[in-house]
């Protein structure tokens, strides 16, 4: 790939390639636009097959950190890293302080937290060799798992979908079919149930599927799950799931999950507004993680009432998307995308103002 024409696209600022031979440390850090503020992204650990999957996951993910950051309105700009490594296999003691290390010499250029791959025993590692990590357990003085601030968030904005598209304010007696009963996946199930939903859920981990079946989901196969008829498919796993050989397959009025970069590319935003299926821009309905982290990293310290509220705030702003959408004949995408590109041409402008 060109990597100087990708950021050129993309507009990101830098991109770190992070080596060390003797823990097996091998990681990208991308910083896509700190115009909002110092950069946050949570870390992913994969195992891809190329480099290139490396790279291009870090440039997209970070991107979509700026744009939830910027929709969220918090003073924090986008980035991410990624690990290039299995999950299950790879990790020590010596990969997160070496992370830890190459992150601290940004001096607060760029924090992190948990994301796909990565755990809270993970970050109590890092934290040893930089402060620049949120979402800590609470007894290590953080906010706690992200991922309840998350599905709390999705959870608000699945509602504001209902509302938009049925006209209801509640989601009781609708089919939610969940992709993902990870961290993320298997709360939102417990909101859903809660709510009256039913949800037919799948992953392909079978300890997350036993939770799954004890919250009283429906479980298919990971394949099965894009051909379930429902109201709402939920992708909760990973990004893409939308693409050229998923879009037809679904019986669904909504998409609205936690997952980042859902559509495979834009294109499928169109085909989802042709379809009049209601997309729920991701970044806009997953914020709830970024929210917490932002506001324990943020002046005064972590609240969880207020982090809450935030969340809750999601509703509101999709259904501004929902409309804008509407009256300008654009894409859910398009309208969540230009108010954030406002908030940021509004921020630089303030920039310029000189003390
Ligand atoms: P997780 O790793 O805990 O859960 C992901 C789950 O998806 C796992 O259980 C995994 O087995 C499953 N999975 C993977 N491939 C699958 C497939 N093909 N079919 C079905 N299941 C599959 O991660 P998480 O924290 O729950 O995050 C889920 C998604 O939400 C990710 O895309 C993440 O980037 C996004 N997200 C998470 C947070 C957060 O606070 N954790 C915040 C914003 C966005």
């Amino acid at each position: 790939m060109e990597l100087f024409k990708e950021m050129e696209k993309h507009g990101h600022e830098q991109v770190m390639f992070l080596q060390d031979n003797k823990v097996g440390l091998k990681a990208v850090i991308a910083i896509h636009n700190t115009v909002l503020g110092p950069s946050l992204g949570g870390c992913r650990m994969w195992d891809y097959d190329t480099e290139e999957e490396v790279v291009i996951d870090a440039l997209r993910l970070s991107k979509g950190m700026t744009y939830k950051s910027g929709i969220s309105g918090v003073d924090f700009g986008g980035a991410k890293s990624v690990i290039w490594g299995d999950p299950e296999e790879d990790k020590s003691e010596g990969i997160f302080r070496a992370l830890g290390k190459f992150i601290n010499t940004l001096q607060g250029r760029y924090s992190t937290g948990t994301d796909v791959g990565t755990t809270y025993d993970d970050f109590v590692i890092l934290r040893k060799e930089t402060p620049y990590v949120g979402a800590l357990p609470k007894e290590y003085g953080g906010s706690g798992d992200s991922s309840i601030a998350t599905a709390y968030g999705v959870f608000h904005g699945i509602k504001a979908s209902c509302k938009y598209k049925y006209g209801k304010k509640d989601c009781d007696g609708l089919t939610v079919a969940v992709q993902g009963l990870g961290k993320v996946g298997s709360k939102l199930t417990k909101h859903l149930i809660d709510a009256g939903c039913e949800v037919i859920a799948t992953d392909i981990n079978e300890e997350y599927i036993e939770k799954g079946k004890e919250l009283g989901a429906e479980i298919v196969e990971p394949d099965e799950i894009y051909d379930v008829d429902c109201d709402i498919f939920s992708p909760n796993a990973l990004g893409s799931v939308i693409n050229e050989d998923t879009i037809d397959r679904l019986k669904c009025d909504i998409i609205a999950g936690a997952a980042n970069n859902v559509l495979a590319n834009h294109s499928f935003a169109d085909k989802l507004r042709e379809r009049d299926i209601l997309y729920a821009p991701d970044y806009v309905i997953n914020a709830g993680g970024l929210i917490q982290v932002a506001d324990e990293l943020g002046v005064g310290g972590y609240n969880e009432e207020r982090t809450m509220k935030k969340c809750e705030g999601i509703y509101d702003k999709l259904l501004q998307i929902f409309k804008i959408a509407d009256q300008k004949g654009i894409t859910t995408v398009d309208a969540a995308d230009h108010m954030v590109e406002e908030r940021i041409a509004m921020m630089k402008a303030i920039h310029n103002i000189r003390g």
